[in-house]
Order: structure tokens, then sequence, then C-alpha cells
């Protein structure tokens, strides 16, 4: 396929997002972008200091490789610097050309099939309770030896949620005609399986 396709999966934290999006992504050979880097990029660098848009707006490749983006203090950074519509402007363009790049793109994220991309050709919600989301997290932190409390895990998760879905710009929330993947009850292969189900009924 060379045509432009976007496949626009979002959700909130941890619920299983990522490794849906990079399973699909493989599966149909389209390239993919995670765009809570984009952000927690941002969040990393204003807690070395710098302002928020500026950050954003002078964003470079390297900045996505730094080893602490993964950590729980970036994460609530990123959601922080999310909520500024400034921030959330200046990543926009990029965004946009990689949904629309040939041979079909993955993006997950927060608002890709509301904002960034909402011609997306799929759309997809992942979600899961907040209690299985905040085991996973804790359970991903621990097997990288990363120090983890699941209560104040749980109460991160619960936090960066309510930043999420209650900012003004760009809420988190599904797009009207999104397929809702509960990923609560499944295995790994089960959710991924859905999500394929669904492109697949779209593609046709
Ligand atoms: O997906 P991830 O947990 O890496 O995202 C980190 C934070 O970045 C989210 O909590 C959210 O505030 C923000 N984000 C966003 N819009 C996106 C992706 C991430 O606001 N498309």
């Amino acid at each position: 396929m060379t045509e432009p396709f976007t496949i626009a999966i979002d959700g909130p934290a941890a619920a299983g997002k990522g490794t849906i999006s990079k399973a699909v992504a493989a599966h149909f050979n389209m390239a993919h972008l995670d765009t809570g880097l984009l952000y927690r990029a941002v969040g990393a660098r204003v807690l070395a200091g710098e302002d928020a848009v500026e950050a954003a707006r002078t964003l470079v490749a390297a900045d996505l490789e730094n080893d602490s983006l993964r950590t729980q203090d970036v994460a609530q950074a990123a959601s922080k610097v999310a909520v500024i519509g400034d921030v959330r402007a200046a990543l926009l363009d990029f965004q946009r050309a990689f949904a629309r790049r040939a041979g079909g793109a993955v993006l997950d994220g927060r608002d890709i099939g509301t904002v960034i991309c909402p011609q997306a050709e799929v759309k997809l919600f992942v979600t899961a309770s907040a209690e299985v989301r905040a085991k996973r997290r804790y359970d991903e932190l621990v097997s990288r030896g990363q120090p983890a409390d699941l209560e104040a895990v749980t109460a991160d998760v619960k936090a960066r949620d309510a930043r999420d879905m209650e900012r003004a710009e760009a809420p988190l929330k599904p797009a009207q005609d999104a397929v809702l993947i509960d990923t609560s009850d499944k295995t790994i292969d089960q959710a991924v399986a859905a999500a394929i189900d669904a492109v697949n009924l779209k593609k046709g």
C-alpha cells in the first residue's frame, strides 16, 4: 500500500496502546509514532529548566532518545505541558505530516482521532480499568528495575487521567466513530487481534 492510511489509537495511560500500536504497525507494515514521546520530551526539557513552549518549538529527534522519558516524573511533566495550547500547536504539523505519509501510519496518543487526524481511516479507543492500568504500569517499572510503589503508581495514573480528560485543549475522549477496545480482561494477543480485526473491517 503506498496511499496514506491513518490508524489513530487513543486511550488513557497504560491501557495497552503502545503495545497494540507497535503490533498493528508491524502487522500492516506501516510506520508508527508514539505521540506521547513528543510530550514526554518536552516535559523532560521543562524539568531541565526550559520554557515549555520554547522546548516544543525546538524539539529535535535526539530529544526522543533521552533515557529518562519513561519515568513517572517525566510522565507527570508531560501531562502538565500537554495542557498548554501553544505546546500542542507546536507539535501539530509534525504529527499530521507523519499521519499522511505514503504507506500508512499508526499514531497513538490522546487526541489523534479527535484533533490530529479526524479523517483517520481507522480510529480505535483502547481502555482498561484504572486498577488494571496501574498494576501494568507498576509491573513495567519493576521489570525495568525502577523504584515503584503500587499505591503511588495508582494515584499517579489517576491524576494523569484527570488532567488529560479535563483539560480544555484536546481532552482525552473517544472520537464519535472510534471502535472501543477494553483490554482489562484481555491478554496482549487478544487485544492485538481485536485491533487488527477492527482495521481489517475498515480496510475492506
Ligand atoms: O502516552 P504517554 O503516557 O507517553 O503520554 C504522556 C502524556 O502526554 C499524557 O499523559 C498526555 O498528557 C500527553 N499526551 C497528549 N496527547 C497525545 C499524547 C500524549 O496530551 N497525543
